[in-house]
This record gives structure tokens, C-alpha cells and sequence, in this order.
């Protein structure tokens, strides 16, 4: 290699590092085509993006942010052009003068290891559902593409899979062509958006259709085997989509709205433009969705679609105009459903655990970059609340339309909300911004002076205020909390500060409770109930076929321990439920394996339908609980601690980072050493490498 070709990869390197974000000033992409295709036995992804750009200065190169990449081809207006890659960014050499229209063409093969995610359920390597995650700057981990989220572009897509799985992305769907025993879906999109919030996902999946009040197409996903889980899921998202468009009022800004369950995602959902992706543990029957309501979650991704997508942050210091704004919007659509009691009740809840955070000193003002998420999220509703309560709602209302339609397909930052608040309202908002932005505190006076503003919150504070009174003088106040019109959030108030007392005449209080029939109440009832006795007995055995899974569980554990013939009780539960998930199924087993009155014969099948229970088939959650139990009884078997295994090469990080502490714990046990040395011949070599560090035999 000569001298000269050194200095000068040298000096593309040095500058390929002062460019990150900073070629705005130079360049414009304004539309994106991606055509790729996803392999049907790997993770590998091969394609070709074509980028419409525009010069705004003259340059001698621009660059392309892209990781992963292990064969790349550049073409400026169909020329092939030099390039340099450092594993990161592309780096494309060529003389571009400003105001230059050119067609940027990357052709690609990339093996994505983080961003895009590959479900192999039954383990036979081949992947049954892909979906990416983006957000922050993690698209072009899969795909070639600016991830500065201040370039927006028009986005379409072309993607070819496996003819056996449908393809979602955002946009509309165009067209589905075959190829050969492939299919192509063709979406496209109108307006421009930024690169985090590109979306695919892959998988065998129906969709049921709906449209909201204004007719933009409403999209709910499924899997064909779980469609009774369809009513109970989306059983709200119309009524939340309509609230939301009317309640923000700007239009709805995308071709259409999809939601999409994904099995083991990372977080709870995320707002991809126009194509919500959420945890399938949403995904849920009816009595799921009382333990696991998917309302918030629904509501948060909706209004990100106008604040976080339509106008977007510029940079990470103004993550509230996202998470805030989402955080309330969700709230007031709750709010909408359940009511002003539930939307005071949380309010001052997200109040509590932000002064409780202020008292710990690890408040952050809400303009840090580096916000906690309860600061960024929480915090920022609580903004949002207090800056409508300073300028009045109809202020409030028309500001958050000025901004939305002033910045629309923009970048935005603090001020430009501000400023437009304190130019429709008159009002000068410094003292604002110092209680509420820029402040490390949390100002809670400020948030209760504000929520004692509603009657039924004088009342909750009045009743939490007995958490330390004694029961005698508490009684009136409990008895009042009881009388109609009653507030469930005051019931469930008082069913909590029932269970420290230890009157008899708290189970008159209790029985009238549960004669409210609410779900929620009997369910802190049970929770709250640590044993049986001759007064509580009756009103909990009522419970039993309540609408909650959470709720059979504990009543069955608490019938189960007081019984002498547990077999009884187990197989009358049984019998009474129709409907049965894992967790209830794995309590149910574990009961029996602990109960006298069965044989060893009929023990077995339970136990071998317990073991099954950590395959990767499962959710992380059912799988985590299933290895639990399984190591409390003393029941691991051969296969169990391949799967145990497995857990800990997994990608979500809760589900490792459990797993490694419960391998490296049974490892140093002479058992579960021998089975995880035989195991470990059955992964390759690279899950080999990663376990032997996970056990500590490596550096
Ligand atoms: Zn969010």
C-alpha cells in the first residue's frame, strides 16, 4: 500500500467521524425505495435502496449511515462511484454541486444484529416472525439510511418473503405480486418521515378492518390460531382513535392506522409511522385484558403518531415533546373510558413517584437530555397538565393546533411549542418553564394545589390521608366511600387499608365491596387476603371463576392452602373454568405436584406439561415463571436446561440478564453443572463462545 493511499483513507476517516448529523447543511434526501428481500433461513437481508437527493452545497462526498453490512454496491444516476466503509457509515465519493438532483442507488446484503429480529418459535431455525425496532437511530442496523431523525424522506417499500407469511410496513399496501414461491408487497407512503420510524414485519397474521369517524383505515393484526383474542384486544381502539383525533384536533396525518402484535418484543409497543408494533403479552382474551389492559399502551403509540412522528424532536433534550405528549394524551384518553376519578388517581400517582424520586435526588429536569424515563414520560404529562391548568383549555387546545400544523413533517424543539403557547394565550411563560422544564424538583405542592381542584380528589387525598389512622376512626370515612354514585378508585383505596386492620367489621366493609361486582376491586381483595378464616372464606371461594386470571390463581391458592382435600379443590376449579392461560395452568400443576391424593402415574403428565412450558414457543414471561417453578421442585430436565440456555443467548435484555443469574446459580450446583455440560454440545459454536463467558469459564 503506498504512503499517499494511507493519508488519504486516513483523512476520509477522520472525516467520516466529524460528520455524524452534521450533513443537513450539505444534503437532502427527500425519497427512499427499499427493495429487499428477507431470507427465509437466516437473518440475512438483501436488497436495494434508491435515494432521491438534493444537493445544498457543493461536496466531495456525503455519506450513508449503514451497519452489518457485508456486500455493498454504490451508484450515482446508475454509475457505479467509490466508497469507503468503516462498518458504520458509507462513505460516497464524487464531485456533487449544490442544487444537484441525483439518484443515489445501495445495493446490499446485510446481517442485522440488532434493530431487525428474527422469532424462531419452534426451534428449527427457521424464523417464524421478523419485526424491527428503530427507535432512537437503530434502522439503518438492517437497512442503509440517514439516521439522523432531521432528514425526513418518502418512504416505499418492496419487500419480498417467504409466500407462507404476510409483510406489513408502513404505508398503504399497493400491491402483493408473486415470485416464484416468494411474495412482494409493495407499500407506499405520501408524506416524509424520519428513519427510526421504519417498520416491517413479517409472520403469519390476519387483519381485521375498521374505520374511524374521520374514515382513515383502521388495520388490527392477529394470529389466525388466537382470533378470539381480536374483541377483547382492539375492544377500544376505534373509540380511543376518535377521541384522540377529535380531543388533539388536526387531522389524523397518515394514509391509515395498523397495529401489529409481535411475539418477544423489547418494550411494550412502538409508534413506527402509521403501524403501531406491540408486545403480544396485549395480545389478549377477555380475562387477559382485565389483568393486562392494552388501552394505555394503545392510546401512548396513537398520539405519538402526531407528536413524535407528524412534528419531531431535534434532538434528545426535547424527548418530552414526545413522551410527555404521548404520556397525556394517553392519560385523557383513559380518562374518556374510565372516567375523571381514574384520570385523577393517576395523575397523582405519576405525582408520588416523581416527588419520591426528587426526595431520592435523582430528579431530573424534564429539558436534560440524560431525563430519567419517569422525568421524560411522567413528568411531561405532569407539564402539559399544569401549562393547560396556567392558560385555560381552549388556550391549551388552540396552541397544540398551531404547533402541530405550523411544524407538520418537521423537526422541533422546546421553543417551538413554547413560543406558540405564549403567542396565542398572552402569557408569559418564564415562570413556567422554570417550576416546570427547567427545574430539578419536582413541584409537588404546585401538582397537588392543581388536582385539589377536583372534588373527588379532595376526597381520595382525605382517605389516603387514614393510611395511619386506626380502624375505629377511619369506619365513617370507609363507610361513606361506600355509598352511591361510588368511585372504584375510592373503593380500592380503602380495600387496601383494610387489609392492615384487624376488626371484624372490616368484612361487613368487604362484602359490600365485592358486592359492587367489579373486577378490579374483588381482585385486590384477593391480593390483599393472606389466609382463609370462617369470615372472609365464603366471599373469596365466590371469586374463584372471576373474570381475571390473576384473580382464580390467588383465590385457588388461598382455597388449596386451607382445604384438607386439595385434590378436591384443584379438580372442582378445574372443572368450573372454561378459560385457562399458562400462568393459571402452571399454578394449577404445581398446586397438584404439591397436594397428596394423586398417584405418581397421574403426577406425571402434569410435570411433563410444566417442563414443556419453557420452550421458546412461549412468552419470556410464561418462560421465566416456568423455570421458577421448575427449580423449585427440583424437576429440570435435560431439555429444560437447553432451554435454560437458550434464555440467557436471548435478545430481551430482562429475560437474559434473568436467565445468566439462574444458570450460573444452578451451575455451581454438581446437577445442573453436569446437564449444562451436556447441553452445551448442542449449540454452535459462536452460542458456545457467548455461553462459556455467561458461565465465567472464559475472560
Ligand atoms: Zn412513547
Amino acid at each position: 500500500m503506498k504512503w499517499i493511499t494511507i493519508i488519504a483513507l486516513l483523512v476520509a476517516f477522520l472525516s467520516l467521524g466529524q460528520h455524524t448529523s452534521s450533513q443537513l447543511k450539505t444534503v437532502d434526501f427527500q425519497k427512499a425505495q427499499a427493495l429487499i428481500s428477507l431470507d427465509e433461513l437466516s437473518n440475512e437481508v438483501t436488497g436495494e435502496l434508491l435515494f432521491d437527493i438534493k444537493m445544498l452545497q457543493d461536496a466531495s462526498s456525503i455519506f450513508i449511515d449503514a451497519k452489518n453490512l457485508v456486500s455493498y454496491q454504490v451508484f450515482l444516476d446508475n454509475k457505479e462511484v467509490k466508497t469507503i466503509y468503516d462498518g458504520e457509515k458509507l462513505m460516497v465519493q464524487a464531485p456533487f454541486r449544490a442544487s444537484d438532483n441525483k439518484k443515489l442507488k445501495i445495493k446490499f446484503t446485510s446481517y442485522p444484529s440488532k434493530a431487525m429480529y428474527h422469532i424462531d418459535e419452534n426451534n428449527d431455525r427457521i424464523w417464524d416472525q421478523v419485526w424491527t425496532q428503530g427507535q432512537g437511530k437503530y434502522t439503518s442496523n438492517w437497512l442503509p439510511c440517514i439516521d439522523d431523525m432531521n432528514d425526513k424522506m418518502i418512504w416505499s417499500f418492496h419487500i419480498t418473503a417467504p409466500k407462507s407469511k404476510r409483510v406489513i410496513a408502513n404505508g398503504k399496501l399497493t400491491k402483493v405480486q408473486p415470485d416464484a414461491d416468494q411474495m412482494i408487497w409493495s407499500y407506499n407512503m405520501e408524506q416524509p418521515m424520519s428513519s427510526y420510524l421504519v417498520a416491517l414485519v413479517a409472520g403469519d397474521y390476519q387483519v381485521k378492518k375498521d374505520t374511524s369517524a374521520s374514515g382513515v383505515p383502521l388495520e388490527y393484526y392477529y394470529y389466525p390460531k388466537e382470533e378470539k383474542k381480536v374483541a377483547p384486544t382492539y375492544q377500544h381502539s376505534k373509540e380511543i382513535f376518535d377521541f384522540l383525533e377529535a380531543e388533539i384536533g388536526v387531522a389524523y396525518p397518515w394514509q391509515n392506522y395498523k397495529q401489529v402484535p409481535v411475539k418477544d418484543f423489547l418494550y411494550s409497543g412502538m409508534e413506527n409511522t402509521g403501524m403501531t408494533i406491540f408486545n403480544d403479552a396485549f395480545f389478549t382474551d377477555e380475562l387477559g385484558a382485565n389483568d393486562r389492559s392494552y388501552v394505555n399502551v394503545n392510546a401512548h403509540e396513537l398520539a405519538h403518531q402526531w407528536f413524535g412522528n407528524l412534528v419531531t424532536e431535534t434532538e434528545a433534550k426535547h424527548h418530552w415533546l414526545h413522551e410527555g405528549f404521548a404520556s397525556y394524551y394517553a392519560l385523557l384518553a383513559e380518562k374518556h373510558l374510565y372516567g375523571t376519578a381514574y384520570f385523577q388517581a393517576q395523575l397523582f400517582e405519576y405525582a408520588e413517584a416523581l416527588n419520591e424520586q426528587t426526595a431520592k435526588g435523582t430528579s431530573t429536569a424534564l429539558l436534560d437530555e440524560k431525563a430519567t424515563s419517569l422525568s421524560f414520560y411522567q413528568h411531561g404529562a405532569w407539564a402539559l397538565h399544569a401549562l393547560k391548568e396556567e392558560v385555560g383549555v381552549l388556550s391549551f387546545r388552540e396552541s397544540v393546533i398551531k404547533y402541530l400544523l405550523r411544524n407538520k413533517y418537521q423537526n422541533v424543539t422546546t421553543a417551538s411549542f413554547l413560543d406558540v403557547v405564549a403567542e396565542v394565550s398572552e402569557k408569559d411563560l418564564t415562570a413556567f418553564k422554570a417550576t416546570w422544564l427547567t427545574s430539578t424538583i419536582f413541584p409537588t405542592a404546585e401538582a397537588l394545589r392543581i388536582l385539589r381542584k377536583q372534588p373527588v380528589m379532595e376526597q381520595y387525598l382525605q382517605l389516603s390521608a387514614r393510611r395511619i389512622s386506626t380502624f375505629e376512626e377511619s369506619y365513617n370515612s370507609y363507610q361513606e366511600t361506600l355509598q352511591q354514585p361510588v368511585e372504584r378508585v375510592l373503593v380500592k383505596e380503602m380495600v387496601a387499608q383494610l387489609s392492615i386492620h384487624d376488626n371484624e367489621k372490616k368484612y361487613e366493609l368487604l362484602q359490600q365491596a365485592a358486592a359492587l361486582n367489579d373486577v378490579e376491586v374483588n381482585q385486590l381483595i384477593v391480593l390483599s387476603t393472606p389466609t382463609l378464616n370462617h369470615k372472609n372464606r365464603e366471599l373469596i371461594a365466590s371469586m374463584l371463576n372471576d373474570a381475571s386470571y390473576v384473580t382464580r390463581e390467588s383465590v385457588l391458592f388461598l382455597l388449596w392452602n386451607d382445604a384438607s382435600d386439595k385434590r378436591a379443590v384443584l379438580e372442582n376449579s378445574r372443572a368450573q373454568w372454561e378459560e385457562l392461560n399458562y400462568n393459571l395452568d402452571m399454578a394449577w400443576i404445581v398446586l397438584a405436584l404439591n397436594s397428596t391424593g394423586y398417584t405418581n402415574e397421574e403426577l406425571l403428565p402434569f410435570l411433563v406439561r410444566l417442563q414443556a412450558y419453557t420452550g421458546s414457543e412461549y412468552s419470556t414471561e410464561t418462560r421465566t415463571a416456568a423455570f421458577d417453578y421448575l427449580i423449585n421442585l427440583d424437576a429440570m430436565s435435560q431439555q429444560n436446561y437447553t432451554d435454560l440456555m437458550n434464555a440467557s443467548l436471548h435478545h430481551v435484555w430482562r429475560f437474559y440478564e434473568n436467565a445468566r443469574a439462574v444458570l450460573n446459580v444452578q451451575y455451581q450446583k454438581e446437577k445442573g453443572q453436569f446437564f449444562i455440560d451436556q447441553s452445551l454440545g448442542n449449540f454452535d459454536t459462536e452460542s458456545q463462545e457467548k455461553l462459556k463467558q455467561v458461565l465465567g469459564l472464559k475472560d
